[in-house]
């Protein structure tokens, strides 16, 4: 077994876990991607994170909607590195409807990728942490996981789950040398945002631009977008040894929103 630390960051194909990725590579590390694209579209990413990295990069295009596919990730991921010292659980998907449309299937998936998900990954990534009495898992939330907005109400409830799991597992491994954090960003621009805008447009009766500005940038009093770099740049924070007294927290990064 190799001597690097292994960090495994789902949906790490694009958008934020793909900043967090690239960055966690760039330590020197075994990495485990994971994400809905096939083995055939990430190899090109693949080589080059492993060329960056100096250690082994595997991809699995695991769906994180479906249990037994996280626990034969969870398994992959042991076999080839012996277990995950840093798991990031970043893979999350969105979807904008009043309540009384929200489509139950819609509800459903939220729930198992944006909260399930993450106590599956964490209940098999758990027992190799506290062996090695060194962990970090970083759950990506959001504002949302603090404050609410209409019409969202399955990523408002799951986010909110999330950082419910994320201080309860805090407590659970705090004297086994493991921490466990949520970062909730405001709005960071990313396909997930970007895909967003046309379905709040439909929901609030307003031109796309006005929801960027009125809706999406409305609720961040820096009027700035996050960026994925800033992001990043906190999760690699929380993976160093100088965070190890950070634990259980809700670490904002949201241009002042949960200030209001
Ligand atoms: P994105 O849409 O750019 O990327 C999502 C990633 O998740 C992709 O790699 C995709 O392949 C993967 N994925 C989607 N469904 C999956 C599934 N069923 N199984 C496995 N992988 C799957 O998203 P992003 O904007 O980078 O968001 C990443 C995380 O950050 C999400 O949890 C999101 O809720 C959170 N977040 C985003 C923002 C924002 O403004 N972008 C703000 C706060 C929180």
């Amino acid at each position: 077994m190799s001597d690097l630390k292994t960090a495994l960051v789902t949906g790490s194909t694009s958008g934020i876990g793909l900043g967090i990725a690239e960055a966690l590579a760039a330590k020197g590390m075994n990495l485990v991607l994971n994400g809905l694209e096939s083995a055939d579209e990430i190899e090109p990413l693949r080589t080059r994170l492993e060329a960056l990295s100096g250690g082994k990069v595997i991809y699995s295009s695991a769906n994180l909607m479906d249990p037994a596919a996280i626990r034969e990730l969870m398994q992959t991921a042991a076999d080839t590195f012996g277990g995950v010292d840093i798991l990031v659980n970043n893979a999350g998907m969105q979807f904008v409807s009043p309540v009384e449309d929200f489509p139950d299937d819609k509800w459903e998936a939220i729930m198992s990728l944006n909260l399930s998900a993450a106590f599956y990954t964490c209940k098999a990534a758990v027992p190799f942490m506290k062996q090695k009495q060194w962990g970090r898992i970083i759950n990506i939330a959001s504002a949302h996981a603090l404050v609410a907005s209409p019409f969202k109400s399955a990523y408002v409830a799951a986010k909110h789950g999330l950082l419910g799991l994320t201080k309860t597992l805090a407590l659970e491994v705090a004297e086994q040398g493991v921490t466990v954090n949520a970062i909730c960003p405001g709005y960071v621009w990313t396909p997930l945002v970007e895909k967003q805008i046309p379905d709040t447009a439909k929901a609030r009766g307003m031109t796309e631009e006005e929801v960027i500005k009125d809706v999406l940038l409305a609720a961040q009093p820096n009027k700035q977008f996050t960026t994925i770099e800033q992001v990043t740049a906190l999760a690699l924070f929380l993976c160093s040894d100088d965070a190890q007294s950070m634990t259980g927290g809700a670490v904002s990064i949201d241009g002042g929103w949960t200030a209001h």
